[in-house]
């Protein structure tokens, strides 16, 4: 029996919970917020304090990034933790993430660091208009962010940057260029402790107001070898353990590394039905330093997330191949409840099992599901 300590309580130390316990791994998580130990499944509190909870682990990971660095500290000092400190903090903080990536020769778009007016007028001559802005620390989902379209729009929005800056400590902005992608695709892999790699296919991502609603998993050979050597500069340069997350924009068959995600990845839940090894277990199995698990995918899946909703339709428990995967999470609007999962034979098929849950499920609260399902 393993006990694996997971930094953070939320959907994805609950789906590496259930992946680890035919392997006789045994997750507790950390939440963050109340400092409680906690069961992943049920949250029932198992015990206060973080530094008991440390010492009766055998590994210690995390499942987000936005972790406060004293916890980290406490964790990196038991030689328990991984990935490393320096992996969360660069899918944590823009700067360092942006850092990393040049350091590694990894393309992604060009960009500046914000820290005073001066600095974006700077930034407006070297990035150009139109440019994207995100809080170097703490954004998720679209979150943080602002796009300068024009000149006249400099001096609201270097309001609100302000006041973001001035908020927490260490803040600051960081300005890209607009890329004008086709699409978006990210990468989910795991890295064990003997530096096998273990890479899925690409999925194809749509968002919809900055949050991942529909993810497909691809096979298109020359993207896939261009995204896993890339995969590998990363993973490689942060002599990485576990499942690591890249999403790419997609120009023109070029990719550009949007971000990082020292993590199992939504983009990944796809793994649960589609591949033989899911992300979670293969996180654990990095992590636990056993053998990493097979990840091409078995058959032809698409995850739809469900948000802001706690029900679906009972005919959905009917349509062949599909999976629902609730988190147990109070309702809230817009708040990742949880995702389906749908599989089929081949790509043809699942389009057609797509457009049968579309017509299920409720239009306004799943707008992009219809129109990808039919482009698929
Ligand atoms: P996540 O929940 O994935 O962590 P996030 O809030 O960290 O999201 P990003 O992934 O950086 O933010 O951006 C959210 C979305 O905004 C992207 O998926 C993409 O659609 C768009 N976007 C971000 N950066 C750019 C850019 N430089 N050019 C064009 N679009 C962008
Ligand atoms: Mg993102």
């Amino acid at each position: 029996m393993m006990h694996v300590l997971v930094l953070g309580a939320g959907q994805l130390a609950r789906m590496m919970s259930l992946a680890g316990a035919p392997l006789n791994i045994k997750i507790s998580a950390f939440d963050v917020r109340s400092e409680n130990i906690v069961h992943p499944l049920t949250l029932e509190v198992l015990g206060q304090g973080l530094d008991n909870a440390i010492e009766q682990a055998d590994v210690i990971t995390a499942e987000f990034e936005h972790i406060p660095h004293d916890v980290l500290e406490s964790c990196e000092k038991s030689g328990k933790f991984l990935p490393s400190t320096d992996a969360i903090k660069a899918g944590g903080d823009r700067r360092i993430e942006k850092q990393l990536l040049d350091n590694a020769e990894v393309k992604n778009a060009n960009y500046a660091v914000i820290n005073s007016k001066q600095d974006f007028q700077a930034a407006i001559e070297s990035v150009g208009i139109p440019m994207v802005l995100k809080s170097a620390l703490g954004g998720y989902d679209g979150k943080g962010q602002w796009r300068l379209k024009s000149v006249d729009q400099v001096d609201t929005i270097w309001e609100e940057m302000a006041q973001c800056i001035a908020e927490s400590n260490n803040q600051a902005i960081v300005a890209e260029e607009f890329v004008p992608f086709q699409r978006e695709v990210s990468l989910v892999g795991a890295r064990n402790r003997q530096g096998d790699l273990a890479i899925y296919p690409l999925a194809e991502n749509v968002h919809t107001n900055g949050v991942l609603t529909l993810s497909t998993a691809i096979d298109e050979p020359e993207l896939q070898a261009q995204a896993a050597q890339m995969f590998t500069a990363v993973a490689e340069s942060l002599d990485y353990v576990g499942v690591l997350a890249l999403e790419f924009f997609d120009v023109n068959g070029q990719l550009l590394v949007n971000e990082i995600a020292p993590r199992v990845h939504n983009s990944g839940h796809w793994t649960q039905q589609g591949a033989d090894t899911c992300q979670f277990e293969n996180h654990l199995r990095a992590v636990c330093d056993m053998p990493l698990g097979t990840t091409e995918a078995v058959r032809a899946t698409s995850m739809v997330n469900i948000l802001g909703q706690d029900q679906v339709p009972m005919q959905v428990h009917q349509l062949a191949g599909c999976h629902v995967h609730w988190y147990g999470k109070e309702k809230r609007a817009g708040r990742k409840m949880g995702h389906i999962n749908v599989s089929a034979a081949n790509r043809a098929e699942l389009k057609l099992q797509l457009l049968k849950l579309a017509d299920l499920l409720d239009e306004e609260a799943f707008p992009a599901l219809k129109p990808a399902a039919q482009a698929l």
